[in-house]
Protein backbone atom coordinates (compact mmCIF):
# COMPACT_ATOMS: atom_id res chain seq x y z
CA UNK A 1 0.00 0.00 0.00
CA UNK A 2 2.55 2.58 0.73
CA UNK A 3 6.17 3.56 0.71
CA UNK A 4 7.77 2.58 4.36
CA UNK A 5 9.34 4.94 4.94
CA UNK A 6 7.49 7.75 4.01
CA UNK A 7 5.01 5.84 6.00
CA UNK A 8 7.99 5.80 8.88
CA UNK A 9 7.33 9.58 9.04
CA UNK A 10 3.84 10.27 8.21
CA UNK A 11 2.10 7.74 10.14
CA UNK A 12 4.83 7.64 13.20
CA UNK A 13 5.99 10.79 12.66
CA UNK A 14 9.85 9.02 13.24
CA UNK A 15 12.73 10.36 10.99
CA UNK A 16 14.19 7.12 10.93
CA UNK A 17 14.42 3.42 12.63
CA UNK A 18 16.47 2.83 15.40
CA UNK A 19 18.56 -0.12 15.88
CA UNK A 20 16.98 -3.74 13.58
CA UNK A 21 13.34 -2.09 13.26
CA UNK A 22 14.35 -1.49 9.91
CA UNK A 23 15.64 -5.29 9.54
CA UNK A 24 12.45 -6.38 11.43
CA UNK A 25 10.43 -4.83 9.01
CA UNK A 26 11.71 -5.59 5.90
CA UNK A 27 11.65 -9.40 6.88
CA UNK A 28 8.14 -9.15 7.68
CA UNK A 29 7.40 -6.94 4.48
CA UNK A 30 9.11 -10.15 2.96
CA UNK A 31 6.39 -12.22 3.84
CA UNK A 32 8.86 -14.14 6.28
CA UNK A 33 8.26 -15.42 9.60
CA UNK A 34 10.56 -13.36 11.87
CA UNK A 35 12.10 -13.66 15.58
CA UNK A 36 12.65 -9.92 17.19
CA UNK A 37 14.28 -10.19 20.42
CA UNK A 38 14.33 -6.64 21.21
CA UNK A 39 15.25 -4.95 24.81
CA UNK A 40 12.15 -2.83 26.67
CA UNK A 41 12.54 0.62 24.72
CA UNK A 42 13.86 -0.59 21.61
CA UNK A 43 10.28 -0.37 19.99
CA UNK A 44 8.98 -3.48 19.17
CA UNK A 45 5.36 -2.01 18.41
CA UNK A 46 6.18 -0.21 15.59
CA UNK A 47 7.97 -3.83 13.86
CA UNK A 48 3.92 -4.98 13.32
CA UNK A 49 2.29 -1.58 13.32
CA UNK A 50 4.30 -0.36 10.50
CA UNK A 51 3.43 -3.17 8.27
CA UNK A 52 0.00 -3.26 9.65
CA UNK A 53 -0.59 -0.36 7.66
CA UNK A 54 2.32 -0.88 4.94
CA UNK A 55 0.05 -4.04 3.65
CA UNK A 56 -3.60 -4.76 2.81
CA UNK A 57 -5.79 -6.25 5.56
CA UNK A 58 -5.61 -6.89 8.95
CA UNK A 59 -2.37 -7.79 11.45
CA UNK A 60 -3.69 -9.95 14.62
CA UNK A 61 -1.54 -9.04 17.56
CA UNK A 62 -1.22 -11.76 20.37
CA UNK A 63 -1.03 -10.51 23.76
CA UNK A 64 -0.66 -11.57 27.22
CA UNK A 65 -2.38 -9.13 29.32
CA UNK A 66 -5.67 -6.58 28.49
CA UNK A 67 -4.01 -4.04 30.64
CA UNK A 68 -0.93 -3.86 28.24
CA UNK A 69 -3.21 -4.33 24.96
CA UNK A 70 -5.48 -0.94 25.85
CA UNK A 71 -2.06 0.97 26.55
CA UNK A 72 -0.92 0.00 22.91
CA UNK A 73 -4.58 0.28 21.32
CA UNK A 74 -4.49 4.16 22.93
CA UNK A 75 -0.91 4.67 21.06
CA UNK A 76 -1.53 2.78 17.64
CA UNK A 77 -5.19 5.12 17.89
CA UNK A 78 -3.24 8.19 18.63
CA UNK A 79 -1.07 7.76 15.28
CA UNK A 80 -4.39 7.39 13.34
CA UNK A 81 -4.17 3.54 13.09
CA UNK A 82 -7.64 1.61 12.48
CA UNK A 83 -6.79 -0.71 15.78
CA UNK A 84 -8.96 -2.46 18.43
CA UNK A 85 -9.04 -4.81 20.94
CA UNK A 86 -11.75 -8.09 21.04
CA UNK A 87 -11.45 -8.30 25.20
CA UNK A 88 -13.60 -9.64 27.67
CA UNK A 89 -13.48 -5.98 28.92
CA UNK A 90 -14.57 -4.81 25.34
CA UNK A 91 -18.59 -3.96 25.55
CA UNK A 92 -18.07 -3.00 21.92
CA UNK A 93 -17.00 -6.22 20.29
CA UNK A 94 -19.80 -6.47 18.14
CA UNK A 95 -18.65 -3.47 16.57
CA UNK A 96 -15.33 -4.72 16.33
CA UNK A 97 -16.22 -7.47 14.87
CA UNK A 98 -18.51 -5.45 11.97
CA UNK A 99 -15.47 -3.64 11.67
CA UNK A 100 -13.02 -6.32 10.87
CA UNK A 101 -15.82 -8.40 8.25
CA UNK A 102 -16.29 -5.45 6.69
CA UNK A 103 -12.42 -4.51 6.07
CA UNK A 104 -12.21 -1.48 8.42
CA UNK A 105 -9.42 -2.57 10.44
CA UNK A 106 -5.93 -2.32 10.47
CA UNK A 107 -4.70 -3.87 13.56
CA UNK A 108 -6.74 -6.27 16.09
CA UNK A 109 -5.42 -6.84 20.01
CA UNK A 110 -6.55 -10.09 21.30
CA UNK A 111 -5.37 -12.80 23.93
CA UNK A 112 -4.19 -16.37 23.15
CA UNK A 113 -6.75 -18.01 25.01
CA UNK A 114 -9.18 -16.23 22.51
CA UNK A 115 -6.97 -16.54 19.40
CA UNK A 116 -6.85 -20.71 19.71
CA UNK A 117 -11.12 -20.83 19.78
CA UNK A 118 -12.30 -22.05 16.39
CA UNK A 119 -14.78 -18.61 16.56
CA UNK A 120 -11.97 -16.56 16.24
CA UNK A 121 -10.41 -18.92 13.63
CA UNK A 122 -13.71 -18.48 11.42
CA UNK A 123 -14.03 -15.30 12.01
CA UNK A 124 -10.52 -13.83 10.82
CA UNK A 125 -10.71 -16.50 8.05
CA UNK A 126 -13.54 -14.05 6.56
CA UNK A 127 -10.81 -11.18 6.86
CA UNK A 128 -7.71 -10.84 4.59
CA UNK A 129 -4.97 -11.63 7.57
CA UNK A 130 -1.32 -9.76 6.60
CA UNK A 131 0.54 -10.79 9.85
CA UNK A 132 0.44 -12.37 12.82
CA UNK A 133 2.43 -10.57 15.67
CA UNK A 134 3.01 -12.67 18.92
CA UNK A 135 3.90 -10.09 21.49
CA UNK A 136 6.17 -11.14 24.75
CA UNK A 137 6.57 -14.50 22.84
CA UNK A 138 8.70 -15.69 25.76
CA UNK A 139 5.68 -16.84 27.07
CA UNK A 140 5.67 -19.82 24.94
CA UNK A 141 8.14 -21.25 26.18
CA UNK A 142 8.52 -23.35 29.69
CA UNK A 143 12.42 -21.81 29.66
CA UNK A 144 10.92 -18.79 29.48
CA UNK A 145 10.32 -16.94 32.85
CA UNK A 146 6.66 -16.05 32.48
CA UNK A 147 5.32 -19.41 30.94
CA UNK A 148 1.69 -19.28 29.82
CA UNK A 149 0.37 -22.55 28.55
CA UNK A 150 -2.25 -20.80 26.60
CA UNK A 151 0.82 -19.61 23.97
CA UNK A 152 0.90 -23.08 23.16
CA UNK A 153 -2.64 -23.23 22.01
CA UNK A 154 -1.50 -20.61 18.98
CA UNK A 155 0.13 -22.76 17.03
CA UNK A 156 -2.71 -24.64 15.22
CA UNK A 157 -4.13 -21.10 14.23
CA UNK A 158 -1.12 -20.29 12.69
CA UNK A 159 -0.68 -23.41 10.51
CA UNK A 160 -3.77 -22.84 9.77
CA UNK A 161 -2.68 -19.64 7.67
CA UNK A 162 0.45 -21.24 6.69
CA UNK A 163 1.46 -17.42 4.15
CA UNK A 164 0.59 -14.99 6.36
CA UNK A 165 3.97 -14.41 7.84
CA UNK A 166 4.60 -14.62 12.05
CA UNK A 167 6.54 -12.00 13.58
CA UNK A 168 6.87 -13.23 17.39
CA UNK A 169 8.73 -10.39 19.44
CA UNK A 170 10.24 -10.52 22.79
CA UNK A 171 12.34 -8.53 25.57
CA UNK A 172 13.97 -11.11 26.69
CA UNK A 173 14.77 -14.68 26.03
CA UNK A 174 18.30 -16.09 26.99
CA UNK A 175 19.71 -18.97 24.09
CA UNK A 176 17.52 -21.83 25.22
CA UNK A 177 14.20 -19.66 25.43
CA UNK A 178 14.92 -18.25 22.38
CA UNK A 179 15.51 -21.75 20.33
CA UNK A 180 12.41 -22.61 22.23
CA UNK A 181 10.42 -20.18 20.97
CA UNK A 182 11.61 -20.73 17.19
CA UNK A 183 10.63 -24.51 18.21
CA UNK A 184 7.59 -23.72 19.39
CA UNK A 185 6.14 -21.34 16.67
CA UNK A 186 7.09 -23.23 13.84
CA UNK A 187 9.86 -20.37 12.76
CA UNK A 188 13.11 -20.92 10.57
CA UNK A 189 16.47 -20.78 13.05
CA UNK A 190 17.78 -18.15 10.39
CA UNK A 191 14.60 -16.22 10.73
CA UNK A 192 16.10 -14.71 14.35
CA UNK A 193 17.13 -11.21 14.89
CA UNK A 194 18.41 -10.43 17.80
CA UNK A 195 18.99 -6.35 18.68
CA UNK A 196 21.61 -5.22 20.93
CA UNK A 197 20.62 -5.14 24.26
CA UNK A 198 23.21 -2.72 25.97
CA UNK A 199 21.60 0.30 27.28
CA UNK A 200 24.51 2.20 27.81
CA UNK A 201 23.42 5.10 29.99
CA UNK A 202 21.91 2.91 32.77
CA UNK A 203 24.47 3.71 35.46
CA UNK A 204 23.98 -0.25 37.12
CA UNK A 205 24.35 -1.01 41.17
CA UNK A 206 23.87 -4.04 43.61
CA UNK A 207 24.19 -3.45 46.95
CA UNK A 208 23.28 -5.74 49.90
CA UNK A 209 20.48 -4.27 52.14
CA UNK A 210 21.19 -2.87 55.51
CA UNK A 211 18.60 -0.54 55.95
CA UNK A 212 16.44 -0.52 52.83
CA UNK A 213 14.62 2.78 53.90
CA UNK A 214 17.54 4.78 54.36
CA UNK A 215 19.24 3.34 51.22
CA UNK A 216 16.53 4.45 49.23
CA UNK A 217 15.89 7.60 50.22
CA UNK A 218 20.12 8.16 49.73
CA UNK A 219 19.54 7.19 46.37
CA UNK A 220 16.08 9.63 45.99
CA UNK A 221 17.82 12.29 47.05
CA UNK A 222 21.16 12.13 45.26
CA UNK A 223 18.78 11.95 42.17
CA UNK A 224 16.43 14.13 40.41
CA UNK A 225 14.04 13.35 38.18
CA UNK A 226 11.33 10.54 38.49
CA UNK A 227 11.31 7.32 39.84
CA UNK A 228 10.33 4.05 40.65
CA UNK A 229 11.05 1.56 43.43
CA UNK A 230 10.05 -2.19 43.15
CA UNK A 231 8.90 -3.71 46.29
CA UNK A 232 8.14 -7.39 46.61
CA UNK A 233 4.80 -6.62 48.27
CA UNK A 234 1.58 -4.73 48.32
CA UNK A 235 2.02 -4.27 52.17
CA UNK A 236 5.87 -3.12 51.45
CA UNK A 237 5.14 -0.63 49.13
CA UNK A 238 2.83 1.55 51.31
CA UNK A 239 5.13 1.17 54.00
CA UNK A 240 7.97 2.33 52.00
CA UNK A 241 6.72 5.18 50.13
CA UNK A 242 5.15 6.28 53.49
CA UNK A 243 9.24 5.99 54.58
CA UNK A 244 10.49 7.93 51.16
CA UNK A 245 7.89 10.65 52.16
CA UNK A 246 10.48 12.18 54.48
CA UNK A 247 12.63 13.21 50.63
CA UNK A 248 10.41 15.89 50.30
CA UNK A 249 9.67 14.02 46.99
CA UNK A 250 5.93 13.30 45.59
CA UNK A 251 5.27 9.72 46.33
CA UNK A 252 2.69 7.63 45.01
CA UNK A 253 2.13 3.57 44.91
CA UNK A 254 1.15 1.43 42.75
CA UNK A 255 -0.30 -2.34 43.44
CA UNK A 256 -3.04 -4.72 42.51
CA UNK A 257 -4.26 -4.21 45.84
CA UNK A 258 -5.32 -0.56 44.79
CA UNK A 259 -8.70 0.03 42.93
CA UNK A 260 -8.83 0.16 39.36
CA UNK A 261 -9.56 3.98 39.50
CA UNK A 262 -6.58 5.07 41.54
CA UNK A 263 -4.04 2.83 40.13
CA UNK A 264 -4.79 4.53 36.92
CA UNK A 265 -4.83 8.12 38.26
CA UNK A 266 -1.41 7.46 39.97
CA UNK A 267 0.19 5.89 36.76
CA UNK A 268 -1.11 8.85 34.93
CA UNK A 269 0.36 11.09 38.09
CA UNK A 270 3.65 9.84 36.98
CA UNK A 271 3.64 9.88 34.14
CA UNK A 272 2.95 13.66 34.01
CA UNK A 273 5.24 14.40 36.78
CA UNK A 274 9.01 15.25 36.54
CA UNK A 275 10.25 13.99 40.04
CA UNK A 276 7.70 11.53 41.33
CA UNK A 277 9.03 8.36 42.89
CA UNK A 278 6.47 5.64 41.98
CA UNK A 279 6.73 2.28 44.77
CA UNK A 280 4.92 -0.24 42.77
CA UNK A 281 5.27 -3.89 42.62
CA UNK A 282 6.21 -5.53 39.89
CA UNK A 283 2.90 -5.21 38.14
CA UNK A 284 4.01 -1.67 37.18
CA UNK A 285 5.53 -0.43 34.24
CA UNK A 286 4.24 -2.95 31.40
CA UNK A 287 3.15 -0.43 28.63
CA UNK A 288 4.56 3.32 30.13
CA UNK A 289 5.67 5.03 27.66
CA UNK A 290 7.87 7.36 30.23
CA UNK A 291 10.96 7.64 29.00
CA UNK A 292 12.22 10.67 31.75
CA UNK A 293 12.63 8.11 34.25
CA UNK A 294 16.35 8.60 36.22
CA UNK A 295 16.24 5.78 38.20
CA UNK A 296 15.00 2.27 39.22
CA UNK A 297 15.21 1.08 42.50
CA UNK A 298 14.79 -2.28 43.48
CA UNK A 299 14.41 -3.08 47.15
CA UNK A 300 14.45 -6.95 47.12
CA UNK A 301 15.95 -9.68 44.51
CA UNK A 302 14.14 -9.71 41.55
CA UNK A 303 12.50 -12.89 40.22
CA UNK A 304 15.22 -13.36 37.35
CA UNK A 305 17.56 -11.72 35.06
CA UNK A 306 15.46 -11.70 32.84
CA UNK A 307 13.07 -9.62 35.01
CA UNK A 308 15.44 -7.80 36.30
CA UNK A 309 16.83 -5.94 32.67
CA UNK A 310 13.48 -5.28 31.40
CA UNK A 311 12.43 -3.40 35.06
CA UNK A 312 15.43 -1.72 34.63
CA UNK A 313 14.94 -1.10 31.29
CA UNK A 314 12.16 1.23 32.05
CA UNK A 315 14.81 4.00 33.23
CA UNK A 316 15.96 6.50 31.04
CA UNK A 317 14.94 5.42 27.58
CA UNK A 318 15.00 9.09 26.25
CA UNK A 319 18.94 8.20 26.65
CA UNK A 320 20.01 10.30 29.34
CA UNK A 321 21.72 9.59 32.34
CA UNK A 322 19.83 6.87 34.85
CA UNK A 323 20.30 4.70 37.50
CA UNK A 324 19.93 1.63 38.89
CA UNK A 325 20.14 0.37 41.64
CA UNK A 326 19.13 -3.53 43.43
CA UNK A 327 19.07 -4.20 47.28
CA UNK A 328 19.12 -7.70 48.25
CA UNK A 329 19.08 -9.36 51.04
CA UNK A 330 20.36 -13.29 51.86
CA UNK A 331 16.77 -13.52 53.00
CA UNK A 332 15.71 -13.23 49.38
CA UNK A 333 17.86 -16.23 48.26
CA UNK A 334 16.62 -18.33 51.10
CA UNK A 335 12.63 -17.49 50.23
CA UNK A 336 13.29 -18.00 45.94
CA UNK A 337 15.30 -21.61 47.07
CA UNK A 338 11.63 -21.95 48.75
CA UNK A 339 10.02 -21.33 45.96
CA UNK A 340 11.97 -23.33 43.84
CA UNK A 341 10.52 -26.67 45.73
CA UNK A 342 7.26 -25.30 45.28
CA UNK A 343 7.61 -25.46 41.53
CA UNK A 344 6.58 -28.56 39.09
CA UNK A 345 9.68 -31.20 39.04
CA UNK A 346 10.04 -30.78 35.25
CA UNK A 347 10.15 -27.41 35.55
CA UNK A 348 12.73 -27.05 38.62
CA UNK A 349 16.27 -27.55 36.65
CA UNK A 350 15.34 -24.16 34.32
CA UNK A 351 14.39 -21.98 37.37
CA UNK A 352 17.69 -23.46 39.40
CA UNK A 353 19.40 -22.33 36.66
CA UNK A 354 17.51 -18.87 36.98
CA UNK A 355 18.40 -18.35 40.65
CA UNK A 356 22.33 -19.21 39.79
CA UNK A 357 22.43 -16.90 37.02
CA UNK A 358 20.87 -14.24 39.38
CA UNK A 359 23.52 -15.04 42.00
CA UNK A 360 25.87 -14.94 39.66
CA UNK A 361 25.15 -11.46 38.86
CA UNK A 362 24.40 -9.99 42.48
CA UNK A 363 28.11 -11.79 43.42
CA UNK A 364 30.56 -10.64 41.24
CA UNK A 365 33.32 -8.33 41.49
CA UNK A 366 33.39 -7.91 37.77
CA UNK A 367 31.66 -5.60 35.81
CA UNK A 368 27.85 -5.94 36.08
CA UNK A 369 27.30 -5.03 32.23
CA UNK A 370 29.19 -7.41 31.13
CA UNK A 371 27.42 -10.29 33.37
CA UNK A 372 24.13 -9.32 32.15
CA UNK A 373 25.10 -9.15 28.41
CA UNK A 374 27.21 -12.36 28.56
CA UNK A 375 23.75 -13.89 29.93
CA UNK A 376 21.71 -12.15 27.18
CA UNK A 377 23.86 -14.01 24.44
CA UNK A 378 26.66 -11.25 23.33
CA UNK A 379 30.42 -10.52 23.80
CA UNK A 380 30.85 -7.41 25.15
CA UNK A 381 34.29 -6.08 24.45
CA UNK A 382 35.29 -4.89 27.67
CA UNK A 383 34.27 -3.31 31.49
CA UNK A 384 31.49 -0.86 31.23
CA UNK A 385 32.98 1.70 33.05
CA UNK A 386 29.29 2.69 34.20
CA UNK A 387 28.74 0.16 36.82
CA UNK A 388 29.10 0.24 40.99
CA UNK A 389 32.01 -2.53 40.65
CA UNK A 390 34.06 -0.75 37.50
CA UNK A 391 33.53 2.66 39.12
CA UNK A 392 34.67 1.23 42.47
CA UNK A 393 36.08 -1.51 42.26
CA UNK A 394 35.48 -3.32 45.12
CA UNK A 395 38.04 -5.20 47.09
CA UNK A 396 38.77 -9.12 46.47
CA UNK A 397 39.89 -11.23 49.52
CA UNK A 398 40.42 -14.29 50.14
CA UNK A 399 38.22 -15.80 53.05
CA UNK A 400 38.58 -19.51 52.09
CA UNK A 401 39.92 -19.72 56.20
CA UNK A 402 37.51 -17.68 56.99
CA UNK A 403 34.80 -19.84 55.25
CA UNK A 404 36.07 -23.27 56.70
CA UNK A 405 35.93 -21.55 60.28
CA UNK A 406 32.90 -20.24 60.13
CA UNK A 407 31.35 -23.43 58.21
CA UNK A 408 32.38 -26.07 61.28
CA UNK A 409 31.33 -23.01 63.67
CA UNK A 410 27.93 -23.70 62.12
CA UNK A 411 28.22 -27.40 62.07
CA UNK A 412 29.79 -27.82 66.01
CA UNK A 413 26.86 -25.82 67.40
CA UNK A 414 24.64 -27.96 66.18
CA UNK A 415 23.26 -26.10 62.87
CA UNK A 416 20.52 -24.43 64.64
CA UNK A 417 21.47 -21.04 65.79
CA UNK A 418 21.11 -17.63 63.50
CA UNK A 419 23.75 -15.63 62.58
CA UNK A 420 24.29 -13.22 65.44
CA UNK A 421 24.97 -16.27 67.92
CA UNK A 422 27.67 -18.05 65.36
CA UNK A 423 29.40 -14.72 65.10
CA UNK A 424 29.54 -14.07 68.87
CA UNK A 425 30.84 -17.91 69.40
CA UNK A 426 33.83 -17.46 66.44
CA UNK A 427 34.55 -14.12 68.05
CA UNK A 428 35.20 -15.82 71.39
CA UNK A 429 31.61 -13.54 72.83
CA UNK A 430 30.80 -15.16 76.13
CA UNK A 431 27.08 -14.69 76.33
CA UNK A 432 25.06 -16.42 79.05
CA UNK A 433 23.74 -18.36 76.02
CA UNK A 434 27.04 -19.87 75.22
CA UNK A 435 27.84 -20.82 78.36
CA UNK A 436 24.84 -22.65 79.01
CA UNK A 437 25.19 -24.28 75.72
CA UNK A 438 28.46 -25.49 76.95
CA UNK A 439 29.85 -23.57 73.44
CA UNK A 440 32.28 -21.78 75.40
CA UNK A 441 34.56 -24.59 75.46
CA UNK A 442 34.43 -25.43 71.41
CA UNK A 443 37.57 -25.59 69.43
CA UNK A 444 35.87 -23.15 67.24
CA UNK A 445 35.13 -20.50 70.07
CA UNK A 446 37.06 -17.26 69.53
CA UNK A 447 38.86 -18.66 66.39
CA UNK A 448 38.59 -15.34 64.39
CA UNK A 449 40.58 -12.59 65.32
CA UNK A 450 38.99 -8.95 65.78
CA UNK A 451 40.20 -7.80 62.93
CA UNK A 452 38.46 -10.19 60.78
CA UNK A 453 35.24 -9.43 62.26
CA UNK A 454 33.87 -7.27 59.48
CA UNK A 455 34.37 -9.94 57.10
CA UNK A 456 31.79 -12.12 59.15
CA UNK A 457 28.73 -10.88 57.57
CA UNK A 458 29.50 -10.43 54.23
CA UNK A 459 31.12 -13.92 54.20
CA UNK A 460 27.85 -15.73 55.77
CA UNK A 461 25.70 -13.97 52.52
CA UNK A 462 28.29 -14.94 49.92
CA UNK A 463 28.26 -18.62 51.71
CA UNK A 464 24.39 -18.51 51.52
CA UNK A 465 24.14 -17.19 48.10
CA UNK A 466 26.40 -19.73 46.90
CA UNK A 467 24.52 -22.64 48.84
CA UNK A 468 27.30 -23.58 50.95
CA UNK A 469 24.80 -22.41 53.99
CA UNK A 470 21.28 -22.50 54.12
CA UNK A 471 18.53 -21.67 56.82
CA UNK A 472 17.06 -24.16 58.68
CA UNK A 473 12.69 -23.57 59.10
CA UNK A 474 13.27 -21.68 62.29
CA UNK A 475 16.26 -18.72 60.83
CA UNK A 476 18.81 -21.07 62.23
CA UNK A 477 21.89 -21.60 60.30
CA UNK A 478 22.94 -24.86 58.86
CA UNK A 479 25.70 -26.89 55.84
CA UNK A 480 24.32 -26.68 52.51
CA UNK A 481 25.19 -28.76 49.27
CA UNK A 482 28.54 -26.94 48.66
CA UNK A 483 29.72 -26.75 51.96
CA UNK A 484 31.79 -29.67 51.63
CA UNK A 485 34.20 -29.03 49.40
CA UNK A 486 35.01 -25.91 51.29
CA UNK A 487 35.05 -27.51 54.05
CA UNK A 488 38.18 -29.95 53.07
CA UNK A 489 39.69 -27.44 51.68
CA UNK A 490 38.95 -28.09 47.89
CA UNK A 491 36.88 -24.80 47.11
CA UNK A 492 38.29 -21.31 47.60
CA UNK A 493 35.96 -18.61 48.81
CA UNK A 494 36.66 -14.97 47.26
CA UNK A 495 34.98 -12.26 48.53
CA UNK A 496 34.17 -9.16 47.01
CA UNK A 497 34.05 -6.66 49.61
CA UNK A 498 32.61 -3.12 48.83
CA UNK A 499 35.42 -0.56 48.92
CA UNK A 500 34.18 1.42 52.23
CA UNK A 501 34.02 -1.78 54.37
CA UNK A 502 37.78 -2.82 53.52
CA UNK A 503 39.34 0.63 53.91
CA UNK A 504 38.69 0.38 57.60
CA UNK A 505 40.46 -2.94 57.61
CA UNK A 506 43.47 -2.60 55.20
CA UNK A 507 46.00 -4.94 54.96
CA UNK A 508 44.36 -8.21 53.64
CA UNK A 509 42.62 -7.15 50.78
CA UNK A 510 43.64 -8.67 47.55
CA UNK A 511 43.87 -5.52 44.76
P1 LIG B 1 9.04 -1.75 23.34
O1 LIG B 1 7.67 -2.35 23.09
O2 LIG B 1 10.10 -2.40 22.54
O3 LIG B 1 9.38 -1.63 24.77
P2 LIG B 1 7.83 0.57 22.26
O4 LIG B 1 7.29 -0.02 21.04
O5 LIG B 1 6.87 0.85 23.38
O6 LIG B 1 9.03 -0.28 22.82
O7 LIG B 1 8.61 1.90 21.90
C1 LIG B 1 9.37 2.58 22.88
C2 LIG B 1 9.42 4.06 22.57
O8 LIG B 1 10.24 4.30 21.42
C3 LIG B 1 8.06 4.65 22.24
O9 LIG B 1 7.98 5.91 22.87
C4 LIG B 1 8.09 4.80 20.74
O10 LIG B 1 7.24 5.85 20.33
C5 LIG B 1 9.55 5.11 20.48
N1 LIG B 1 10.02 4.72 19.13
C6 LIG B 1 9.83 3.54 18.53
N2 LIG B 1 10.42 3.51 17.32
C7 LIG B 1 11.02 4.71 17.15
C8 LIG B 1 11.81 5.31 16.09
N3 LIG B 1 12.10 4.65 14.97
N4 LIG B 1 12.24 6.56 16.28
C9 LIG B 1 11.96 7.23 17.41
N5 LIG B 1 11.23 6.74 18.44
C10 LIG B 1 10.76 5.49 18.32
ZN1 LIG C 1 30.85 -2.14 34.39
Amino acid sequence: MGDVQALLQSVFGFPGFRGVQGQVIDRVMAGRHTLAVMPTGAGKSLCYQLPAVARDGLCVVISPLIALMHDQLRSALAVGIRAATLTSADDNRRETIDRLRAGALDLLYVAPERAATPQFRELIAEARINLFAIDEAHCVSEWGHDFRPDYRLLRPLLDSFPHVPRLALTATADAHTRADILVQLGLPEDGMIIAGFDRPNIRYAISPRDGAARQIADLVRQTPGAGIVYAPSRAGTEKLAAQLAATGRPVRVYHAGLSPELRQANQAAFVASEDMVMVATIAFGMGIDKPDVRFVAHAALPRSIEAYYQETGRAGRDGAPAAAHLFWGAEDFVRARQRLDEVEPDRRASEQARLAALSGLVETGDCRRMVLLRHFGEQPAGPCGNCDNCLTPPARVDATELARKLLSAVFRTGQTYGAGYVEEILLGRSTARSQMNGHDSLSVFGIVDAADAPLIRPLTRALMLREALVTTEHGGLMLGAQARPILKGEQPVEIALPPRRTRKRGGAAVP
